[in-house]
């Protein structure tokens, strides 16, 4: 017998765990920045998805199909920006992992060099539409049917509107960087890549 209260309960989203500990990016993003990061602005995406998907058709539908239903929709702007904001920050946590950085191998190499031309080449276009993104937003390795391509996203979209596969993502708001290296966005972009990206990660994600 399942109670209404078990229902509800089911129907909530969760805030995931980080798959690290909380100081384990450390020096490139301090613990302080990830406990604000994680514990606050990603557990205020879920908390405000699941106060505006209660008691509507939303209520327990997977992350991917309320984006899906939501992306540039007027009236539902403020459940897909809570949504996809919710995804992509449990992308972001995977897509970085301590000891990581460094170059890919393999598969995803080759298709790094057939795409970009070379790794150097690919780094340099990532970290320059990490620069380039005016305001709050998101840079992408991301793969469609052409190849794998940069793509920097505003706010809370992601390449998933856009039909695109996100391999890994790298956070540029503000709130990732500010309390580490204040305004300077390009040295927490190259720090990342350097020491943090998941490249297992992101070659797990191929299509
Ligand atoms: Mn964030």
């Amino acid at each position: 017998m399942i109670s209404n209260e078990t229902i509800d309960t089911i129907s909530l989203h969760f805030l995931p765990m980080l798959p690290y500990p909380e100081n384990a990016l450390e020096p490139v993003i301090s613990m302080k920045t990830i406990r604000f990061h994680h514990g606050r602005h990603h557990r205020g995406y879920i908390d405000n998805l699941n106060r505006l998907a209660e008691r509507t058709a939303f209520a327990g539908v997977p992350l991917m199909e309320i984006i899906a239903e939501t992306a540039s929709k007027p009236d539902h702007a403020a459940i897909f920006n809570s949504a996809s904001q919710a995804w992509n920050h449990a992308f972001y946590w995977r897509s970085l992992k301590p000891r990581g950085g460094g170059k890919p191998a393999g598969a995803l190499m080759n298709r790094i060099e057939a795409s970009f031309g070379s790794f150097d080449a690919f780094r340099k276009e990532l970290v320059a539409a990490a620069t380039a993104q005016f305001g709050s937003g998101w840079v992408w390795l991301a793969e469609d049917v052409e190849g794998l391509k940069v793509v920097k996203t505003a706010n809370a979209d992601s390449p998933l509107i856009l039909g695109m596969t996100p391999l890994l993502t790298i956070d540029v708001w503000e709130h990732a960087y500010y309390l580490d290296v204040q305004d300077r966005r390009a040295d927490y972009v190259n720090a990342v890549l350097d020491n943090l990206i998941n490249w297992d990660f992101a070659a797990e994600n191929l299509v």
